[in-house]
Parts: C-alpha cells; structure tokens; sequence
C-alpha cells in the first residue's frame, strides 16, 4: 500500500485510524453479524453512533444547550437555501461577500428573500482580504448576518467573528469547523459540509440555536424545515448513516490528539511551516493580506502558468497530490485540514524548497 500526500481541497485527506478502524468493523459491526452500512437508521446499533457521533461534536465545540446538532443530505450548497427560506422570512438578511462560496449563498438567498450586501473583500475583485468589524455595515433588522469564515477558494480566514450585536450570526464553517476552540454561543447557525474537516462527502452538519430553529415558517415543505429535522433528530428521511459514522470515527481521532485545542497547535504549526517557506522568497506570489490568510488552504501563485503547471506535476511525481488552485482562480491551493499529518507538509516544504531552487 502507498498513500499518497493528499492535499485536495474536498474531499480531503482523513486521519488514518479513522480509516483503518472503518476497515476493521467493515463487514461485521460490533458483533450485530453486518456491517454498519446495512444498519437500520432506526436500530439500536447505529442509533448508539449517531448519538455518540453528536456527544462527540458537543464535547468537542462545547457546544452549549442552546444549540441542537442536526445532520442533514444536500451539502453546504443546500444550506445556502434553506437558511433563508427558513430565517429570512421574505424579508432581509446580511451577507459579507469574501469569494465564491459567500457568494453562492447570498445568490441562493436573493431568491426567496432579500440578501442584503453588508460587506465585502471584493475590491477589484481581489478578495485579498476579509472585512474587518469597521468595514461592515450591517442593518440591525436584518434576519441575520451571513459569514463564511474560512474561504476554501481564495484562501482567506475570519481569525475574529464579527459582532453582529442581537442580530443571529450565521457562518459557512465547511472548510475550518473544529480547528480551534469556538465560542459557539456567538453563533446563530453554523453549517458545514463535512467533506473537508470532519469526514467523507454526504453529510452537513448544522448546529442551530433553538429558538431558531422553532422559526421555520409553515409556508414551506416540512422536509426543509430546520424544525422537523430537531423534532425528529435529524430523522426525517433516512439519515446519512454512513457518513454520520465516518464522522464519528474522525472525532473519537480528533479527541485522541487533545481535541480542539490540540487540532488549534497543529494547525498552526503547519501553516507556519509552509507559510515561512511562501514568504522566504519573492518566486512565490502570495495576494492575501497576512492578517486575513487561511490556516487551512494557503493560495499562492508563480510567475507564470507554465511553472504552476510543472509545479503540479513534478509535486504528484514526488507523491504530493492535490495542490492545483481552484480551476476558477488558478494558482496553488495546499490545503491543510484537521487530518493532515505535520510530518507531511514538512517533508512538501523540503520537496518545495528543493524544487524552487532548481526552477528559480
Ligand atoms: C466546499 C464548500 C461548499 C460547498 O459544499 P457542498 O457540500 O459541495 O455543497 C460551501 N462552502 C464552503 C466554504 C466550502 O468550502
């Protein structure tokens, strides 16, 4: 066996043992002679998985009793939907624009409400930065303020969350849930596709806040209802299983390595590494504003696209996999989430200083 180093954006690289501990109760889980796959949502042995996948995400977030935890079909991009048919009510909602996802979600919302245009990195469209608490102008009637805190395609971060005052801060976590430590009680809603930083493709977890979630109005289907899906425990269809499972083994890894906080030092070690590296030298091209840049996807770009090219394939003949920007922006994009090992983004920062010297 040979794994490559897997740098793709999403899905993205998982923790071994989460892999391995998947292979070893594959075909006969927990002694129920078949596999979890074959499971009932109903039965009482992925019952025990789906709550203990939501204990797990509860410890892990300390995600206070305000809030539910519900996991849901359709990906961050549904989200972008249902937040507003079930929040803004026909009426107004803030969106900060910071690049192609934030962007996606305040189109979706311009359909069924009014998306207002509270802020944005745009300038130029540039995105070399997200917008700073000065720079927001939010309406204080607004249903609520949308974020997407980690920018998978520009590679920018929020490191501070905006104070949306009384009014729900909402935010697009699908690319840095569980990186750090989060003060979820600042939250309204929070959605992440669980693609990138908790597990495979198939699932979106959403934690809301209760009161929220008893809002969604009765005009719309109640199979989009973020209160039928807290009433019935997410079981309003049958629930992703697999990937709620998945998700379940990448935590019981995460906890294993000292939970958030752990996930918080690592991170940063690794952006650190590769980001000294970036800054060594002007043969890189790095736009965003360091106070802005993404811990998990640092974008960078060389000076022409034929270097970016060779880049990509002489990194893949070395067994790094996955560095090519978003084919919307080009460039390179390394993403390091919660999974990827420190030893591995050591050994492409060896492999990139080597190969900068040979190609400079
Ligand atoms: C990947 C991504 C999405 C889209 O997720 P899907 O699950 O494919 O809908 C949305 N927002 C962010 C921030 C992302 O990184």
């Amino acid at each position: 066996m040979s794994r490559v180093v897997n740098f793709n954006a999403g899905p993205a690289t998982l923790p071994l043992a989460a892999l391995e501990h998947t292979r070893d109760e594959l075909l006969e889980f927990e002694g129920t002679g078949m596999s979890i796959l074959e499971h009932s949502h109903r039965g009482s042995a992925y019952m025990r998985v789906h709550e203990e996948c939501k204990v797990l995400l509860r410890e892990l977030l300390a995600i206070p009793d305000t809030h539910e935890v519900i996991f849901m079909g359709g990906g961050a991009s549904t989200q972008f939907a249902l937040i507003p048919m079930n929040l803004a009510n026909g009426g107004s909602a803030d969106y900060v624009d910071t690049g192609t996802w934030s962007a996606g979600a305040m189109g979706e919302a311009n359909i069924v409400a009014k998306a207002r245009l509270a802020g944005s990195g745009k300038d130029g469209e540039k995105y070399v930065r997200v917008p700073k608490q000065a720079d927001l102008d939010l309406d204080p009637n607004a249903a609520y303020v949308h974020i997407t805190s980690n920018n998978t395609v520009m590679g920018s971060q929020y490191h501070d969350y905006p104070d949306t005052g009384s009014v729900p801060l909402i935010a697009d976590m699908s690319s840095d849930i569980l990186w750090r430590p989060t003060d979820i009680s600042k939250f309204g809603l929070i959605y992440a596709g669980a693609q990138k930083n908790l597990g495979p493709a198939g699932v979106t977890v959403v934690i809301i806040r209760k009161d929220l979630a008893a809002k969604s109005p009765k005009s719309i289907p109640k199979i989009f209802r973020y209160s039928t899906m807290v009433d019935k425990d997410s079981m309003a269809n049958t629930v992703p299983t697999f990937p709620v499972y998945m998700i379940r083994n990448v935590l019981q890894w995460v906890k294993a390595q000292g939970g958030a906080a752990a996930m918080e030092t690592r991170n940063r070690a690794k952006a650190k590494m590769l980001y000294d590296v970036l800054d060594s030298s002007d043969f890189y091209k790095l736009t965003i504003e360091k106070d802005s840049r993404s811990v998990m996807n640092p974008v960078f770009n060389l000076a022409t696209e034929a270097l970016e090219k060779k880049l990509v394939a002489d990194a893949s003949a070395a067994g790094f996999v996955g560095i090519k920007g978003h084919r919307s922006v080009g460039g390179l994009r390394i993403s390091m989430y919660n999974a990827m090992e420190p030893e591995n983004v050591a050994k492409f920062c060896e492999f990139l200083t080597g190969w900068t010297k040979q190609n400079s």
